[in-house]
């Protein structure tokens, strides 16, 4: 199924929620993208919200009031969860349906509820919970750029292995210590060891990386044996957050071999709490990337028109940081990259069709990321490793500080979002967290 774009991409739609007809807002009426909240110091448990301006609008409450009645039951109470799996295993139908429905809830043709109904929240009151209950993570490595350039590193005459451009290489992630935006990130301990040395040591890493990502969330899951075809790949994606796989290099080197990555990873990744529907998504898809032309046609499972021509995504992404010192002095974030998701090798639907290629079960709320999103050009890569060459070319903040890798204290920003010149603008939210001792 190609997701399709209708009147709730309309740019000329406006909501009773003022907030959101602002232009730079994240969230229009035309994004409506779902996450899990709790009222901050409130004794109740947690809720499905829609982000809509600065307003959570609280779905728990809008099937208890009857504002939903229109929706099949089955998706009224999945409403009523305290995490999405329920939704999301209903399928890319049933979101649909939901989308339409809010969409119409929330015009400004429509009657608001009354102001006390305590059906919205501000965003600014409320606690963002991871959005489900994740029972698998997977991280894909689908940037070529970044593959070439990491691989360059460590092979100068070697950086791509030959099974690159076939396989859409990825690792099992760690789905325990999956956090929300805003957790703190504590630097992890590890073995490391250098060049000089004959024997690793054991402490704190000395190279803490972020690594600039994309999420999707399976929504209807596969049976265990059943393949997902390339074509219908996307009716098992729910949506997209951002993702920051945080990396300790030093442990990464010395650990990865021949496995792959485990503890230099597995310590904490962040996610970005809303999660942006593929309904959402509509207007800004785009053709996949082009290969050129003397690169391998993917095999068979892995290509068709449909994928080639509307597989990419236009998702523009940005990394931020503001260390200790640029907080102190009130300064604004310092942009460290910024690059687009269209410029992956591998598409999201080619990622889960070959994760499901052996007859491995996908389940609803699983959660793969991409990879990390570098583009070709410098200001465009995805993590330091990249950026510093290893730390060889620490870069300057406007401090005067330098950075080869992150120091405590150092926040880590992500911001995305997709513009194209007729629709509204929708965002992605933030994706934060800051690196070391809690403050
Ligand atoms: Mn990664």
């Amino acid at each position: 199924m190609k997701h399709s774009v209708d009147w709730t991409h309309d740019p000329d739609l406006r909501s009773w929620v003022e907030s959101a007809n602002q232009p730079d807002t994240d969230f229009p009426i035309q994004n409506l993208p779902l996450g899990v909240f709790r009222r901050q110091g409130m004794a109740e448990s947690a809720r499905i919200g829609v982000a809509i301006g600065n307003q959570v609008l609280d779905l728990f409450q809008a099937v208890q009031m009857g504002l939903l009645t229109e929706l099949p039951e089955k998706l009224q109470f999945a409403c009523t969860a305290t995490l999405l799996n329920p939704l999301m295993a209903l399928g890319a139908e049933a979101s649909l349906h939901l989308r339409h429905q809010l969409s119409q809830f929330l015009q400004s043709s429509n009657q608001p509820p009354a102001f006390d109904s305590g059906i919205l929240v501000p965003i600014a009151e409320v606690e963002m919970l991871l959005p489900a209950a994740i029972g698998d993570y997977t991280d894909f490595y689908a940037s070529i750029f970044h593959a070439t350039s990491v691989g360059k590193l460590f092979r100068p005459d070697n950086p791509l292995l030959p099974n690159y451009k076939f396989v859409p290489i990825a690792y099992h992630g760690r789905a325990s210590s999956i956090v929300p935006s805003g957790t703190p990130i504590q630097r992890p301990q590890g073995q490391h060891k250098q060049p000089e040395e004959t024997i690793p040591t054991f402490g704190p890493t000395r190279l803490l990386d972020y690594e600039l990502e994309v999420g999707g969330f399976v929504g209807a899951g596969n049976k265990l044996g059943q393949a997902i075809a390339l074509d219908q790949a996307e009716d098992h994606l729910f949506g997209l957050c951002l993702v920051n796989d945080w990396s300790a290099r030093d442990i990464q080197a010395w650990e990865y071999q021949p496995l792959g990555p485990f503890l230099a990873k597995s310590f904490a990744t962040t996610i970005s709490p809303w999660v942006v529907t593929l309904e959402a998504l509509a207007p800004f898809r785009c053709p996949a990337f082009t290969r050129p032309t003397d690169d391998p046609v993917p095999l068979p499972y892995l290509a068709s028109s449909t994928n080639t021509e509307w597989g990419g995504i236009d998702l523009i992404l940005e990394v931020k940081i503001c260390t200790a010192r640029m907080r102190a002095a009130g300064m604004e974030p310092f942009l460290l990259s910024r690059t687009s998701f269209n410029q992956m090798y591998w598409t999201l639907a080619q990622m889960l069709t070959h994760h499901a290629s052996n007859g491995c079960n996908l389940r609803p709320g699983d959660l793969i990321a991409s990879g990390t999103v570098s583009g070709a050009d410098p200001g465009t890569q995805g993590c330091l490793l990249e950026i510093t060459q290893r730390g060889a070319h620490p870069l300057k903040l406007p401090t005067g500080e330098v950075r080869a890798f992150l120091l405590d204290g150092d926040e880590v920003i992500f911001h995305g979002y997709c513009e194209k010149a007729n629709y509204a603008r929708i965002g992605f939210g933030e994706c934060r967290g800051i690196v070391g001792i809690a403050i």
